[in-house]
């Protein structure tokens, strides 16, 4: 994005820029797509170890911890410029600095605190959420797997699904019902995990893409100490607010990788005489590309100001998600069959585009969810019913 910087965020930028211009040099190009997993994700620890060393690895957090004493906006700098390098960063690195720290960092105890913030910083330790399951998605408060308590450790069984990066996890962030005598969201307990503790089997999920991101995760008897308990027995939906918070704010979307409105119009035209319905849509999609970014502009400020932008950022990862994959779309169908076989490096962005899209607008809240919270906490209209509030969970159908 470009836009008018202050004097301060402009001296920002170029610090930014010189770091990642002594730093970054070797990601200026694609790391190359055959690189393993495995090797993708070491490389990942160590780019975040290079930015934690720097403060760079949590700008906003004081310097006692290892961040920077910055301001969101120096975050939002420090993003942009980073997204001009192909940086090997993902949801693997995210979920534990965006979603598991924060929420420890919230509920957990000083010895807890203590025990997750440095190394997951440092990329020593990579997250999962153990959050949705079969029957609990947008409903999350419906989960089912168990938590009994027998002695200082807790049992659990149950099934959780679309765990991302579960496969390559240290730990993982998880919620389960422990008292299912008490209404649904009253019922259930937040734990951090152990990904290699016995009683947990990892099944990679094959998705359209050909990639295996997410996993189904079975639980038999896992013992989790009551040490790992975050927050108060019962609190749970309290803590996984926290971490679902943040990842409403930080589940973007745009990538190097990600095509844009141009990108089409220029894939388009080279395939055909436009006609008039491709103008008019054309103009459509370029339209909103626009109000996007200057509605983000508008949630930048707000941030800059030291505000905290509310339900109202939900506008900008539903919007995003459904142009990106209508403009996919459109330049696919411009290329027609052969676009779909082509091994083509920037035809591929779009095939990309089209299948993420379906996931992105899922992830991090399904579109209508988003709606609803639009709905709801913006608009002011009224609420869902939800009959299913107050009765107990063990009574619930
Ligand atoms: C790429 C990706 C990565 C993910 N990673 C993780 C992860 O790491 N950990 C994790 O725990 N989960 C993860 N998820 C799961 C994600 O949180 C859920 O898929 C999401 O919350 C939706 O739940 P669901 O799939 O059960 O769909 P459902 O909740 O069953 O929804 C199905 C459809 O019904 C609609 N719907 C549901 N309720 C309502 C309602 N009240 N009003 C109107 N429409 C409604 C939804 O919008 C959707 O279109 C991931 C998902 C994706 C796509």
């Amino acid at each position: 994005m470009d836009f008018n910087d202050s004097p301060e965020e402009a001296a920002f930028r170029l610090q930014i820029r010189n770091w990642l211009g002594a730093n970054a040099q070797e990601f200026k190009r694609p790391i190359d797509p055959e690189t393993d997993v495995q090797s993708y994700i070491a490389k990942g620890r160590e780019w975040q170890k290079k930015k934690a060393k720097a403060g760079l690895a949590a700008i906003r957090w004081p310097k006692e911890e290892g961040g920077l004493d910055g301001t969101p906006m120096q975050e939002v700098i420090f993003h942009e410029e980073e997204s001009h390098y192909h940086v090997p960063v993902g949801p693997f690195v995210t979920i534990g600095t965006h979603l598991a720290v924060p929420t420890i960092r919230r509920h957990g105890t000083p010895e807890q605190i203590e025990q997750f913030t440095r190394p997951t910083l440092e990329g020593d330790l990579l997250w999962c959420q153990l959050f949705s399951e079969p029957s609990a998605g947008s409903d999350l408060a419906n989960i089912r797997t168990r938590a009994v308590r027998d002695g200082d450790d807790w049992v659990l069984n149950g099934q959780k699904v679309w765990t991302s990066w579960a496969h390559v996890a240290d730990w993982g962030i998880l919620i389960a019902r422990t008292d299912p005598s008490l209404p649904k969201h009253k019922g259930l307990t937040y734990f951090v995990v152990d990904m290699r503790s016995p009683g947990i089997e990892v099944r990679p999920i094959r998705q359209i893409s050909g990639e295996s991101e997410f996993n189904e995760v079975f639980l038999t008897d896992l013992r989790i100490p009551d040490a790992n308990r975050i927050g108060a027995v019962g609190d749970g939906w309290k803590c996984a607010m926290t971490t679902l918070m943040n990842e409403r704010v930080s589940v973007g979307g745009e990538s190097q990788s990600l095509p844009t409105v141009s990108e089409m119009i220029t894939e388009v035209r080279a395939h055909s005489a436009e006609r008039s319905e491709d103008r008019f849509r054309m103009a459509q999609l370029l339209t909103q590309e626009m109000g996007l970014r200057y509605f983000r502009f508008r949630l930048l400020t707000s941030l800059s100001k030291g505000e905290t932008p509310g339900p109202i950022a939900a506008m900008s990862k539903l919007v995003y998600a459904n142009m990106l994959q209508d403009l996919s779309a459109m330049a696919l169908d411009a290329g027609g069959v052969d676009s779909l076989c082509s091994q083509d490096n920037h035809l591929h962005k779009f095939k990309h585009g089209y299948t993420w899209a379906a996931a992105l607008r899922i992830a991090g809240g399904a579109d209508e969810i988003l709606r609803n919270q639009i709905a709801e906490r913006v608009l002011g209209l009224p609420g869902e019913i939800r009959v299913d509030k107050d009765i107990p969970f063990s009574e619930c159908r």
